[in-house]
């Protein structure tokens, strides 16, 4: 028997083996996508985050005659 603890949504599940629980260590598919959608928005808000602000650059001037 094992026993887990959703990390989502902190629901405990007892299952006889891993192959019942397609969705370990969540609950259901549902608390998997959460993690997952979790997972995603970190992961495009680190670099995000992380990125200086960079200046739009004019131009370069052109010699006018
Ligand atoms: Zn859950």
């Amino acid at each position: 028997m094992i026993r887990g603890k959703c990390p989502i949504c902190g629901k405990v599940f007892e299952v006889a083996k891993l192959d019942d629980l397609p969705s370990f260590p969540f609950c259901t598919d549902r608390c998997r996508l959460v993690d997952l959608g979790r997972w995603i928005d970190g992961a495009y808000a680190i670099p995000e985050a992380a990125r200086p602000v960079q200046a739009e650059v004019p131009e370069a001037e052109e010699d006018e005659e």
